[in-house]
């Protein structure tokens, strides 16, 4: 059984550990892995909210987490009543919203066995709402099992992280990823050798990647922008476009989930209902729910230009080992030839500033800088020689 793990791709160290965690909670006495609070980091795409879900239905699962029973399902859909999988839209976690999930979580398991939470964005919780996770997670003797997940250890306060087991995950590598592709979604060797290599190890990126057209074309572009910057015009002209379509993409990301949503709230207060309270109602937390929806619009607009950007990145770090003389493990290598033309009219040293001035507006943008000024600053360096 525990065939939930077996969707974690190249992360056998940990699941062992996860596994036995599993097995222990179940015969009840002081067991020796589990514990009530853990920390999944790991950068994006290595699958750590994946890790703690699959987590969570092994421990409410009668099999382990086959994957299939009810249990397993539900915990996934949000329709588990023992299973809370929190996923942060915008782009903190107040005190309120955490005070909220603790009078939710405050019953004892409904099932008899434990009550967990998945938390998938733990380093976005404030600093209020941080003391009072750990107050929840200090409380002895209870029966809620915390699940947090965080890119590194330092996103997390130093109190949280010393009272959580960690588990690190790790980049899977290109030959798994391609593996999982062609195994579990069908798709052809070739597309997913290519999605898993520029992807570089981020299997959610490279599967969005692979199965649509119009993200390819749209990176084919991206990947074209510093062929193009022979003046500041240009400069600006390139940062226009990265900004563009990365909206784009954001945006239709966005509204399909945003229009879903809303008629899935409208459906639950029953549309077209006359009842002036059942009205009024509606009305308030649909508009809390589009409140919601812009925030979690802007923060998928940077999370699309920092993609655009990590991708811009590697055609500089492929040029950069060309220029050292070490050309076979090119991210881009279907760009060999023009990323070669590039290498010989630049020295190896202003490579370096490129990549380092991309990863400086990387950070910028993290921390909330304007995205189109960011990146015309940014495009006006990289036109530089
Ligand atoms: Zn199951």
């Amino acid at each position: 059984m525990s065939f939930v793990f077996d969707e974690l791709v190249g992360q056998e160290h940990i699941i062992d550990i996860l596994k036995s965690a599993a097995a222990d909670s179940r015969t009840g006495s002081e067991s020796q892995e589990m514990t009530h609070a853990w920390l999944f980091t790991g950068p994006p795409g290595s699958g750590r909210s994946s890790a703690a879900v699959a987590f969570a239905q092994a421990l409410i699962c009668p099999n382990q987490g086959c994957g299939t029973c009810n249990e397993c399902q539900s915990a996934v859909t949000g329709g588990h009543p023992d299973v809370e999988i929190i996923r942060t839209e915008g782009l903190s976690i107040k005190v309120e919203e955490l005070r909220e999930l603790l009078t939710r979580v405050a019953w004892a398991p409904s099932m008899g066995g434990w009550r967990i939470v998945v938390m998938e964005d733990a380093d976005r919780l404030t600093e209020s709402a941080a003391n009072a996770l750990l107050k929840a997670i200090e409380e002895p003797g209870t029966r809620t099992v915390w699940l947090l997940c965080a890119p590194t250890l330092h996103d997390v306060l130093p109190t949280i992280r010393s009272r959580c087991r960690h588990l690190q995950l790790r980049t899977p590598s290109i030959e798994a990823v391609t593996q999982v592709l062609i195994k579990r979604d069908n798709i052809s060797p070739t597309m997913a050798d290519f999605a898993a290599r520029v992807s570089q190890g981020h299997i959610g990126r490279a599967k969005y990647l692979a199965t649509n057209e119009l993200v390819r074309s749209n990176r084919r572009v991206i990947m074209q922008l510093p062929l193009q910057l022979g003046s500041l015009a240009e400069a600006f002209l390139a940062a226009q476009t990265l900004v563009d379509i990365a909206t784009e993409e954001a945006t239709a990301l966005s509204e399909l989930r945003d229009e879903r949503e809303i008629e899935k709230l409208q459906e639950a207060y029953g549309k077209g209902a006359t009842g002036r309270g059942m009205a009024t109602g509606a009305a308030k937390v649909v508009k809390e729910l589009e409140k919601e929806q812009k925030s979690r619009a802007t923060r998928l607009v940077r999370d699309s230009i920092d993609g655009a950007l990590l991708d811009l990145a590697t055609f500089y770090r492929d040029a950069m080992l060309i220029q050292v003389g070490t050309a076979e493990a090119l991210i881009n290598s279907d760009m060999q030839k023009q990323i070669e033309s590039y290498a010989a009219k630049s020295i190896s040293h202003s490579t370096i500033n490129k990549v380092n001035a991309i990863i400086e507006a990387r950070e910028k943008l993290a921390h909330n800088s304007a995205p189109l000024v960011t990146c015309e600053a940014l495009m006006c360096q990289l036109a530089r020689n």
